[in-house]
């Protein structure tokens, strides 16, 4: 079910905060709101490609139709809208958790490395069109 061309260990570290709560019931799951879950996904991500790891994260919510726990497919990728893989409802993703899964494929780790170089310049050049939209203010 995992189409990705790469091999890929799993290594599940499913944030939790703490009070050693078992999952079972759907209320016990601990999400949280989107902005903060891709900020820490983002600092896992960056802090694993420091160490010289490639790792991926998966979004996941609570289904409310039907508890599932259903999960993005795309990694790194978060939707507005979600579609529960076990009911086929959609719902909106305001809340949830992510799954890390760590590689040992130097070539991903590459293609990770690029990606935040990318992101960089990327912000860097929207700060600079921002910087000359406010310099023309034409007088
Ligand atoms: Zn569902």
């Amino acid at each position: 079910m995992w189409d990705m061309g790469t091999p890929i260990s799993f290594a599940t570290a499913e944030r939790q905060d703490g009070n050693g709560s078992t999952e079972g019931d759907m209320s016990e799951y601990n999400d949280y709101p989107v902005r903060e879950l891709v900020e820490s996904a983002e600092e896992v991500i960056s802090e694993n490609l420091r160490k010289g790891v490639a790792c991926h994260v998966f979004f996941k919510a609570t289904c409310p139709w039907c508890g599932a726990r259903p999960m993005f497919q795309e990694p790194n990728t978060v939707y507005p809208r979600m579609e529960c893989s076990e009911c086929g409802k959609e719902f909106d993703f305001v809340k949830g958790n992510y799954m890390v899964v760590m590689s040992n494929d130097g070539e991903l780790l590459r293609e990770m490395l690029e990606r935040e170089e990318r992101i960089d310049r990327e912000r860097e050049r929207e700060r600079d069109r921002e910087r000359n939209r406010k310099g023309n203010g034409g007088g």
